[in-house]
């Protein structure tokens, strides 16, 4: 269980929020952070900025920071793979040997398993998104 966001780390979290995706007030995220878990917060963070187009509400990202954040009468076994968290890493392995982060998915741990609807959520409003900004090319994609 980490220690919770302080008031500068808030601060910190609410601008990169707000420059990632732009035109959120940066000071409403900041007030509205504030009681979560450090840790998560920021992991939560950046897998949101990988994989949402648009901005999460302030709600969402909560759901999702909560839903992340480690309970402490969880007595599921500690997941190295993930760390606990629910979303492991996605390493393609390419043929010189190297490893490269791709993205991330679901762990396939009893926490992963509770992290898939929301995995879904995300690919479904990506989907939906794509379409919606290349409408042709989702037309081509169903005629073939
Ligand atoms: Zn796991």
């Amino acid at each position: 269980m980490g220690a919770v966001v302080t008031q500068d780390e808030a601060a910190g979290l609410a601008t990169q929020i707000a420059q990632t995706w732009r035109g959120l007030p940066a000071a409403a995220w900041e007030d509205d952070i504030v009681d979560l878990d450090a840790g998560t917060a920021g992991t939560v963070f950046v897998r949101l900025r990988r994989t949402l187009v648009r901005a999460p509400t302030i709600a969402q990202f909560r759901a999702e920071v909560q839903a992340a954040t480690p309970r402490r009468d969880d007595d599921r076994p500690h997941c190295e793979r993930c760390g606990s968290t629910g979303w492991a890493d996605v390493v393609d392995l390419r043929a010189d040997g190297t490893e490269h982060h791709v993205g991330c998915a679901p762990c396939r741990c009893p926490r992963g398993r509770d992290r898939e609807a929301v995995h879904r959520a995300i690919v479904d409003h990506n989907a939906a998104e794509l379409g919606r900004l290349f409408p042709s090319r989702t037309e081509r994609g169903s005629v073939a």
